[in-house]
């Protein structure tokens, strides 16, 4: 899960204030030395690490604090704000559109940062927001790079706009491919794809670039080259979030190399570290637009840095989870289901409605993230598969509506009845039925306070 390392690290380095009632110079201190070393071994750079924690310091120990109600509370509340200004906030934006279409996104970046999986993606979003984009394979140095491209754009459904080498006829014949293009000039390519745009009333043009395992003179010119003859409106540089501690030197030699416009960072779905990428918007002042979650074409979300914090800091991020579920549930069900969890009257069918629901939203993962508090349960969590879901609904299934309704008329010979019908075990029927016990409790406590993104996880 994103950042999770970082985020068991920092809760626990709140924890020992949790009791406190009032926080003395050392209190503080303490935790403050415990943030910096997570940082610090998260791999966000030195220099914003010791910015960001003198400016926690001094608004800790100052009035905020010794004034508050919750000295705890307040110290989570100043880290939150600190962190979510290190992640860009107030340089923070949407997507730039042109006011004349196309509107022409370059991408750059190293070789593996995920540029051609982040076109996909890109292109799948736009194309879901409405728009017409149009891929532009101007990566033509690596071997495959072109037909990487006419992949995911495949997958994507969104049309690549291709040299004549490597691309098939039938892309040549659909007039995606420029037959007089020199297929060893990207820059060519570029200034094709965009009169092509034109011509066929594509809105957004998304431009591959090459990228090169280091930092390359020849390629940041090359970069230049294809900016200086697209203008484009916006320039992406898509930055792995496991890279370490180079991502600080890259980020600046790609700012200085192309002066890019946004950051997105990619790949923030693995383990390892990934505090480097967090200090790519305070060392170059570009904000960063979307993160980029997995493998899959919906992996990709619009970057928000209060609700990036939020996550980090175990908060929970109910606005990313109550959108991503507005786009996929059922809102009328949605609600129905919320005023059942806080009147305490969710039946087992209600969670099979909403057992469904989760399959729709896709990965489960990537959700856990977002329920505030969840850090503590993420191992199990992350052990509940698919097959668990088909065997919870089987259970389910083989309840009558009664029982269903009611889960605590379900005796011994109810419980060996719908063991049998459902081809479980007796144990598995108990299992299910304890798990949905503490689940609606659960629900039930969650269901007051969903409004507002509260301390629940850092403070317990
Ligand atoms: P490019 O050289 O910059 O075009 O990078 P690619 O798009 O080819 O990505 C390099 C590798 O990283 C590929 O194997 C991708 O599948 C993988 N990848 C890209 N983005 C993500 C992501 O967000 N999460 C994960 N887990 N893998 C990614």
């Amino acid at each position: 899960a994103t950042f999770s390392s970082l985020t068991d690290r920092l809760s626990s380095a709140f924890k020992n204030l949790r009791s406190k009632g009032k926080l003395s110079e050392a209190d503080i201190d303490g935790t403050i030395r415990e943030i910096r070393r997570a940082l610090l071994d998260a791999d966000v750079a030195v220099d914003v690490v010791r910015a960001f924690t003198g400016r926690i310091r001094e608004r800790a120990l100052g009035a905020e604090v010794s004034d508050a109600l919750n000295p705890a509370q307040q110290v989570v509340s100043i880290v939150h704000e600190e962190l979510t200004a290190i992640l860009g906030a107030g340089v923070d934006r949407p997507l730039n559109f042109a006011k004349n279409p196309p509107t022409i996104i370059m991408l750059a970046g190293l070789q593996g940062a995920g540029k051609t999986t982040l076109a996909g993606k890109l292109g799948y979003w736009l194309k879901d927001a409405g728009h017409t984009p149009l891929l532009v394979a101007a990566d033509l140095q690596r071997p495959n790079a072109v037909t990487q491209l006419e992949v995911v754009g495949e997958r994507a459904g969104v049309p690549v706009f291709a040299p004549e080498r490597g691309v098939s006829s039938e892309a040549v014949s659909a007039g995606l491919a420029t037959p007089g293009t020199d297929a060893g000039d990207p820059v060519q390519v570029a200034r094709d794809s965009i009169d092509f745009a034109r011509q066929k009333m594509y809105d957004t043009v998304i431009i591959d670039t090459a990228g090169r395992l280091g930092i390359d003179e020849e390629l940041m010119a090359q970069a230049r080259s294809i900016r200086d003859a697209v203008q484009p409106d916006e320039i992406l540089f898509v930055i792995d979030a496991m890279i370490g501690q180079d991502a600080v030197t890259t980020a600046k030699a790609f700012d200085e190399g192309v002066d890019f416009t946004g950051v997105v960072l990619s790949k923030v779905d693995g383990d390892a570290r990934g505090g480097a990428a967090l200090s790519v918007a305070s060392v170059t002042g570009k904000p960063i637009l979307f993160s980029s979650t997995g493998e899959g074409l919906k992996d990709f979300e619009v970057f928000h840095p209060d609700r990036m914090s939020s996550r980090i800091l175990d908060m929970g991020d109910i606005l990313t989870l109550i959108e991503q579920a507005q786009k996929q549930f059922d809102e009328q069900q949605a609600r129905e289901a919320a005023a059942k969890m806080s009147e305490g009257t969710f039946g087992l069918d209600d969670f099979l409605e909403q057992l469904q629901q989760v399959r729709k939203l896709g990965s489960m993962k990537s959700l856990l993230g977002m329920i505030p508090g969840m850090a503590a349960h993420r191992k199990e969590l992350e052990q509940l598969d698919e097959r668990e879901i088909d065997r919870t609904e089987a259970i389910i299934r083989s309840m009558t509506p009664a029982e269903r309704r009611d889960p605590s008329i379900i005796n011994g010979s109810r419980r060996a009845r719908i063991a049998y019908g459902s081809g479980v075990t007796v144990t598995q029927v108990n299992g299910l039925l304890q798990r949905f016990e503490q689940a609606a409790k659960m629900m039930k406590r969650m269901g007051g306070s969903t409004g507002i993104p509260g301390f629940g996880g850092a403070m317990g």
